[in-house]
């Protein structure tokens, strides 16, 4: 574990990229490893798309190391850190992005589907932070993804979008929290992106249905919320805390 003292530089610098063997989480990995950080790519049960992330980072020139903690389940932030320290000397950059899907309208969430979103969406990324704070260095940034559920009403994700905006709460705080040591905090809220977790865009017409939630009549793709992502937790960003990026193509702009 490294002391804070030390300030981040752009040419060394480490990232936690939490869901990182597939999907949004992937994309980030790949592009702040394209930018020169090097990259814990964590997964859960995923081992070989993990190593698949890890190896087209490697292929590509950069630094990537796995790392496995399943979240949702009780001391998953001590077991992510305890395989981070394994194989790293502190942190730079936090991206709080696994997250899973937690469908039904109030009526059809039980207590265990509200705990379970919540345990995975919410909780983890609080005692990931709480937990990562001795490790992250002053001058670091975290980024906690969202999503657009959080402004524009979804009542078929209700337990899903209240995990988001618990997210989004816990973002704004930790920015007043953590200003002084120069940590940016920031969210960024994805719209429809086509990753695993809709395994309905099989179905074009749906998928067509879920385009034109954009004013750029298109679905989202994971580079779409990477690039983002980079920019935030980049030197260029650092004047940038406390705030939900929205990275959703124009969604609900015309609603
Ligand atoms: P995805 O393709 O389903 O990938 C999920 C990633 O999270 C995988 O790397 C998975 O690891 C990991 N993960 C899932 N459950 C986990 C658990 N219990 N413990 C540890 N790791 C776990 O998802 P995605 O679409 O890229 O979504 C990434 C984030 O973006 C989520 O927070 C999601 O809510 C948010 N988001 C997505 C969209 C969208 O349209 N796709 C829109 C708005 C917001 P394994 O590979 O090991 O399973």
């Amino acid at each position: 574990m490294t002391s804070t003292a030390t300030t981040a530089t752009t040419a060394t610098r480490t990232a936690l990229v939490t869901g990182a063997s597939r999907g949004i989480g992937r994309a980030i990995a790949l592009r702040l490893a394209a930018d020169g950080v090097r990259v814990a790519v964590h997964y859960a049960n995923n081992e070989a798309a993990a190593r698949e992330t890890v190896d087209a980072i490697t292929a590509a020139g950069g630094s990537a190391f796995p790392i496995q903690a399943e979240l949702g389940v009780p001391g998953d932030a001590e077991a992510l850190w305890k395989a981070f320290d394994a194989q790293a000397d502190g942190v730079d950059i936090i991206v709080n992005n696994a997250g899973i899907a937690g469908p039904g309208r109030i009526h059809e969430v039980d207590e265990d589907a509200y705990d379970r979103v919540f345990a995975v969406n919410a909780k983890a990324p609080f005692f990931i932070l709480k937990h990562g704070l001795d490790r992250l260095r002053d001058g670091g940034r975290i980024v906690n993804i969202s999503s657009g559920v959080t402004k524009v009403a979804f009542p078929d994700m209700t337990a899903y979008a209240a995990s988001k905006g618990a997210v989004e709460v816990l973002t704004l705080t930790l920015a007043q929290t953590l200003g002084h040591r120069g940590i940016t905090v920031n969210a960024v809220s994805p719209g429809t992106i086509e990753t695993d977790i809709h395994p309905w865009m099989a179905d074009p017409a749906a998928k067509a249905h879920a385009a034109s939630f954009s004013v750029f009549d298109r679905v989202g793709q994971p580079d779409d919320v990477a690039d983002v992502v980079a920019f935030l937790a980049s030197e260029q960003a650092r004047w940038i805390t406390g705030q939900n990026i929205d990275a959703s193509g124009g969604s609900g702009l015309g609603l």
